[in-house]
């Protein structure tokens, strides 16, 4: 019996074109991305973007770079025909684009009309390509420069065009393609017009490298941001690093606010965005992103580009480095700026003092801009109550007094509402919340025994069988031997469950269910990147929900200043495992100021 054999043929221009852009472009946000990008690599000081119909019906990029002549207009919408690709083994590609075909493959999918006029001629030059269709060049009208017009995208693939959301959703998508593009280069300026509106006016920038980039980057992640983010500077082995570093408290539900820039080219890096997410580690809690602008630059020979048709994947040659120099990098300016927080919370807190008490109830919250603080202060006039009847002495001093100017978190006062301690310092008070700093004095206690060799463990008298889901179970157990080193010991029990033996120390007789699921479900999610620290983490922030110090628990001053000196000891105290601050100081001045004494 034979079977019929199929000829090989080579496939015509058109199809192969059409097959490229299958991959190239993806939705008018790839178009954009595309041509922008063109724009930049011929040198453009000023780029804009029109859209219509959220880039379906026209995306338009403007450009005052090199342009292109006229005889090589036929040969910028063949398949790859590139001017860039100096290098033919692909090793230093300094561009953002070197395939040759992203104009192919938009005008595969789409009407593509480019005018080009290079500096110093007399006329512009179009040439139009819809397909395998192409006319032109001819003479016309147009500014030195490019510009491209890209109309009815997909209007002959309706296939795809069923694909593409809102066009809201796809005109949002291209707005970020635009953001992202603009904060890897700050000197040029942009602009992004949609249905007439002026989406995006960004000036170009000025001064070195660093001081433009965060200026842009400020611009895109919003100015009043400023004090939620940290800078950062850094150059080992020939890669630098630089950029902008969102606070722990300012963290997001999304990973929308991470912009990564590796030599010039937006990307979106898994090795990077995970890397950002170990240096965070147990600052952040699960399900929380750190906003981030990071640029990082090394020899184009050690990063390939070459990866994914759209440019926005890269390979490190070497990996590891790049990881640990980062990771080790972010941690070091983060660790810098620990105690940041709690001064800028108390600023914070501090201005939202408003006059409240009976006296206030009948008053309307002030319209915004919210009023400052001396003026809010200035305007609180509490009549003078009568003052409690002096208690009689020695009624209840305390054991041993403290003195206050001795420690930086002075002396336990009062507990209110059994979760917040009140203590006086030297020059000031400091609210702590007894459950966060708990917390975070049990995870560094956890870190330093691992520190030290494994984290002492407690057999459960009946061992606990926790249910998890497939990939949780098998994810669990690959790491049972680093789970040991936090002082848990599982084993593999039926399909599936796995079966607890021995549990850290500080959790005692409790429910372990709980944080075994927590960290079952946090491996499977981050794989090789979730930390031995992230699991400490884990167990610290469960033992402190369980323990004696958590909120609702009346503590004797005593205890109160045990607690406040174990806090001094720990590094990190500021935030509890969560990036919650865990303790806010307000300066006797503030006070003063509050009253309206200053
Ligand atoms: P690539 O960017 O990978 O070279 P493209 O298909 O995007 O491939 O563009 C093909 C060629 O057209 C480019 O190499 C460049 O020479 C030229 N070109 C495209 N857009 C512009 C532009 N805005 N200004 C100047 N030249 C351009
Ligand atoms: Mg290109």
């Amino acid at each position: 019996m034979s079977v019929p054999v199929p000829a090989i043929r080579v496939l015509p221009e058109e199809v192969v074109n059409r097959i490229a852009a299958g991959e190239v472009v993806e939705r008018p946000a790839s178009v954009v991305k595309e041509l922008v990008e063109n724009a930049l690599d011929a040198g453009a000081r000023r780029i804009d973007v029109t859209l219509a119909g959220g880039g379906r019906d026209l995306v338009l990029v403007q450009d005052d770079g090199c342009g292109i002549p006229a005889e090589e207009l036929p040969l910028a919408v063949r398949r790859h025909a590139t001017s860039k690709l100096a290098d033919d083994a692909l090793v230093r590609i300094t561009t953002l684009g070197f395939r040759g075909e992203a104009l192919p493959s938009i005008a595969a999918v789409a009407r593509l009309v480019i005018t080009s006029r290079l500096a110093g001629a007399e006329s512009a030059f179009t040439l139009a390509a819809e397909g395998e269709r192409v006319e032109g060049p001819r003479p016309a009208a147009g500014a030195p420069g490019t510009r491209v017009e890209v109309r009815d995208l997909f209007r002959r693939t309706p296939a795809r065009l069923k694909f593409l959301r809102s066009e809201r959703a796809e005109l949002q998508a291209a707005l970020e393609v635009v953001e992202r593009l603009a904060l890897a280069r700050p000197e040029v300026g942009f602009t992004l017009l949609a249905e007439g509106r002026r989406l995006l006016d960004l000036p170009p920038v000025r001064g070195d490298r660093l001081a433009r980039t965060l200026e842009r980057a400020l611009a895109l992640l919003g100015r009043e941001r400023r004090d939620d983010l940290i800078e950062l500077e850094t150059e080992r082995e020939g890669v630098r690093l630089f950029g902008l570093l969102g606070l722990p408290t300012a963290a997001r539900a999304d990973a929308s606010a991470q912009y990564l820039v590796v030599n010039g080219r937006p990307v979106q890096d898994r090795l990077l965005k995970a890397a950002l997410k170990a240096a965070y580690g147990d600052l952040l809690a699960a399900g929380r992103h750190p906003a981030a602008a990071l640029f990082l630059e090394l020899p184009p020979e050690r990063v390939d580009v070459n990866v994914h048709p759209a440019k926005i994947e890269v390979r490190f040659a070497d990996p590891g480095t790049v990881r640990g120099l980062v990771i080790g990098a972010l941690r070091r300016a983060l660790a810098e700026h620990g105690q940041r927080t709690a001064g800028r919370i108390a600023t914070a807190a501090l201005g939202a003092f408003r006059p409240g008490g009976p006296l206030a109830a009948g008053r309307t919250p002030s319209p915004s801009p919210p009023r400052g603080l001396a003026e809010a202060a200035a305007s609180y006039q509490a009549p003078l109550a009568p003052l409690p009847p002096a208690a009689p002495p020695g009624a209840s001093e305390p054991p041993e007094e403290v003195d206050p100017r001795a420690h930086p978190l002075g002396a336990a006062r009062a507990q209110l509402h059994d979760a917040y301690i009140l203590a006086q310092t030297a020059d000031g008070l400091v609210i702590v919340d007894q459950h966060a700093a708990h917390e975070r004095i049990l995870l560094e206690r956890l870190k330093a025994g691992l520190a030290a060799g494994g984290v002492a463990r407690q057999a459960l008298l009946l061992p606990e069988v926790v249910e998890l889901g497939p990939g949780e179970r098998e994810a669990l157990l690959e790491r049972a031997e680093d789970l040991l080193a936090t002082g848990l010991v599982v084993e593999p029990f039926g399909p599936g469950a796995v079966l607890v033996r021995e549990v850290p120390a500080l959790l005692g007789e409790r429910p372990t269910g709980e944080l075994v699921r927590a960290l079952a479900r946090e491996l499977a999610s981050l794989g090789s990147t979730f930390t031995l620290e992230a699991a400490i983490g884990r167990v610290a922030a469960t033992a402190a929900c369980h323990g004696s110090v958590r909120a609702g628990r009346r503590l004797s001053l005593a205890e109160m200043d045990a607690l406040l000196r174990q806090m001094e000891r720990t590094p990190g105290a500021a935030q509890c495992n969560h990036g919650r601050p865990t303790w806010i100081e307000l300066k006797r001045t503030d006070i003063e100021r509050l009253f309206a004494r200053r």
